[in-house]
């Protein structure tokens, strides 16, 4: 897969743009003016893997949290570079509160609604000087539902003088595109260095997304922030954010990517990053974990036997794994089999790095284990699960 070219954005340290890795970030869904439960999710998602953090600065009450929020972070040691997200009145907020201004490490403005007329292009001005004097980036967020109205208008008029054949949609798309680059153009006449800019422009279904995101990745080199607004609940949501980040992300378009989920009552916010990583991680574009590969079982394994194994190993390797990279320094990625039976077990063993193939079914199953291609040993009894953990944790020591 061959990146799209864009320049390095520096977000508070994390570097985005081609020359670096596929960036997780994610957005709380609390208060912002509640600094304690704000830092709380900030801490859950970070630990679950987010890189950026974004959160709503809505209110005057929300920016004025911030200090608190930075400050309750760092108390537990967490230092990730949290955006703010402003709409309406963020020419306001961010002259007002000048110690939130400095500690958000990225501004997000949508050029949708910082005000229409010459409110917009003042509002929009005020928000870049307030970046340029903070040496802060700026995310141009353009949203299909906040979309600037002004720009669409013109584009529908010209699409009619020009007797264009193109829909209601297409004029949309191009509008979203329009309004990105011109509010980027501006943004950089107004002093906003070249590699302060990023850009997203999101809509709610997967073939506008390629839509909108093929047609504006020629355009320019800016870092584009990917993600599939409004994705959804549950499965629909996961599939759906899947289904439209993966085409693109195969392309090379999208240095930084985020998954919108609509939680689920009680829902911890972090399943979002997880999806994150998990498409990047399917794609092969990045790892995060040692790759599973476990056959769906079939009726060569009607016990629960393999089940059992199969969640025992995954859940290992989630909750005590997520580290590995960085405690072995230069061990490369890794593939793991866990796979049921004979037929198609040893062969997907010897692919991965190390594998486990049960025999089927069975009272007392003996399970080879295959390392490197090579048969290492064979487990049986009940504490299989156990014993090829071990296995697992002396080959990445190894
Ligand atoms: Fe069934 Fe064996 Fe294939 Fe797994 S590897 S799906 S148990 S045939």
């Amino acid at each position: 897969m061959k990146r799209r070219q864009t320049v390095s954005v520096n977000v508070g340290g994390v570097m985005v743009g081609s020359a670096h890795p596929v960036v997780v970030q994610s957005m709380t869904n609390t208060d912002t003016a509640n600094a304690e439960a704000t830092a709380i999710q900030i801490a859950q998602l970070v630990r679950a893997g987010s890189e950026i953090v974004r959160v709503t600065v809505n209110t005057r009450e929300a920016a004025a949290a911030i200090p608190d929020i930075v400050a309750r972070l760092k108390e537990v040691g967490i230092e990730v570079p949290i955006v703010g997200d402003f709409h309406y009145n963020g020419h306001i907020l961010l002259r007002e509160f000048p110690e939130t201004a400095r500690l958000l490490a990225k501004y997000r403005i949508n050029p949708g609604n910082v005000g229409a007329g010459q409110h917009h292009d003042a509002n929009f001005a005020t928000m870049i000087e307030v970046a340029r004097e903070f040496d802060k980036p700026v995310r141009i967020g353009v949203n299909w539902g906040s979309l600037d109205q002004q720009v669409l208008a013109r584009l529908m008029d010209e699409n009619t003088a020009n007797g264009s054949p193109k829909t209601g949609t297409d004029v949309m798309i191009d509008a979203m595109v329009v309004s990105a680059l011109e509010s980027a153009a501006y943004a950089e006449e107004l002093g906003l260095a070249h590699d302060r800019i990023l850009i997203s422009v999101k809509v709610s279904s997967a073939p506008e997304l390629w839509q909108v995101y093929r047609q504006l990745a020629p355009l320019c080199d800016y870092p584009l922030h990917l993600g599939l607004t409004e994705a959804g609940m549950g499965m629909k949501g996961i599939v759906a954010s899947s289904a439209a980040l993966a085409p693109l992300l195969i392309e090379g378009i999208g240095d930084t990517i985020r998954v919108s989920l609509t939680p689920e009552p009680g829902a911890s916010r972090k399943l979002e990053v997880e999806v994150a990583q998990q498409i990047l991680q399917s794609l092969g574009i990045r790892q995060f974990l040692p790759q599973v590969t476990s056959c769906p079982g079939c009726g060569r394994t009607t016990s629960t036997f393999f089940q059992e194994l199969a969640q025992k190993i995954q859940d290992y390797i989630r909750d005590t794994m997520p580290d590995w990279k960085a405690k072995y320094p230069g061990v490369e990625d890794m593939q793991v089999a866990v796979m049921g039976c004979i037929v198609n077990g040893p062969g997907e063993s010897k692919h991965a790095n190390i594998g486990i193939s049960l025999p089927g079914t069975g009272e007392d199953p003996r399970a080879p284990v295959y390392q490197d291609g090579k048969l290492l040993t064979t487990l049986r009894g009940p504490r299989i699960a156990e014993d090829f953990q071990e296995l697992m944790e002396k080959y990445v020591e190894q």
